[in-house]
This record gives structure tokens, C-alpha cells and sequence, in this order.
């Protein structure tokens, strides 16, 4: 099976702060998948470190007020082209990310409190029939017959 799976998961440092969210349990589905990293955000060009950005209303902002939607939309639909050119029916992505964000997602006040949405990566990935869990959502699932 091949997953999609945030890069910043799979310990690549691409988070805005430079650093990674390495997730054993993510690495370890390595041994039967073949899984396949992006980081819509770098894909998007935005550099590493970068201003923290979040979802206000239907846009994303940066921390210093940049408005930073079409940067997003880009960086989604290159991951949208990675999944499509891979063959990836699912896809683990990063909870509360404005762009890897599923269900829930930081509420636009940089503040740490989240709300109900999706990120604009994760969104367009689900609108195009990819099934997607959370990190923290992993446990016991069989990947093989999703
Ligand atoms: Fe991780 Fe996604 Fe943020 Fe990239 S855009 S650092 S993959 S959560």
C-alpha cells in the first residue's frame, strides 16, 4: 500500500520552527508501505523557518499578517498531483495544521486553541476521495484494507 504521509512526521525538519514532529508509529508502517512524504507548505515555496501561519475564516494568515491563502491552494495541489501520480488512496497527515489539519485545526488566534476544520491540503485531498488519518489515529488500522 502506499500512504501519503506529512513529511514532518517522517522527521524531515520542515516544520515553520525548523524542526520535525517524528512520530515512531508513522515511521515504523515503513516496514510494510511504501510511503510517500510531502510538506505542502515547502512544496509551496515558503521557506523553513517561516512565520506561523493559521486559518481565519476561509483564508490563512501569517502570525505577521501576511495573507498567505494562495500560497496554501498551491502547495495543496501539488500534494493533490503527488497523490494522484503515487497511487495514494490515503494519506496520514499532521492533526491541527492549517494546511495537514483534519477535523480540527488551530482557530486563527495563535493562541494554541483549536476548532472544527480542516487544513487547505488535507481539505482538497478528501474533496478528491483520499481517506486520511491523523497521527495520533493510526493505531490497529490495516492499512492494506482500507
Ligand atoms: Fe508538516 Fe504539513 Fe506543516 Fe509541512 S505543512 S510541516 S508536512 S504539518
Amino acid at each position: 500500500m502506499k500512504i501519503l504521509v506529512s513529511a514532518c512526521l517522517l522527521g524531515e525538519n520542515c516544520k515553520y520552527n525548523a524542526q520535525s514532529n517524528k512520530n515512531d508509529a508513522v515511521l515504523k508502517l515503513a516496514e510494510k508501505h511504501k510511503l510517500i512524504p510531502i510538506c505542502p507548505e515547502c512544496m509551496a515555496g515558503l521557506p523553513i523557518p517561516r512565520v506561523p501561519s493559521e486559518i481565519k475564516g476561509n483564508r490563512v494568515y501569517s502570525k505577521d499578517g501576511q495573507d498567505l491563502t494562495d500560497k496554501f491552494r498551491d502547495g495543496a495541489e501539488k500534494s493533490l498531483y503527488v497523490a494522484e501520480k503515487s497511487e495514494c488512496r490515503v494519506a496520514i497527515l499532521k492533526e491541527r495544521s492549517p494546511s495537514c489539519g483534519f477535523g480540527e485545526i488551530y482557530d486563527g488566534s495563535f493562541s494554541g486553541r483549536t476548532k472544527s476544520g480542516n487544513g487547505i491540503t488535507a481539505q482538497l485531498l478528501y474533496n478528491n476521495g483520499i481517506k486520511i488519518f491523523g497521527e495520533s489515529r493510526i493505531d490497529g488500522i490495516d492499512f492494506d484494507n482500507i
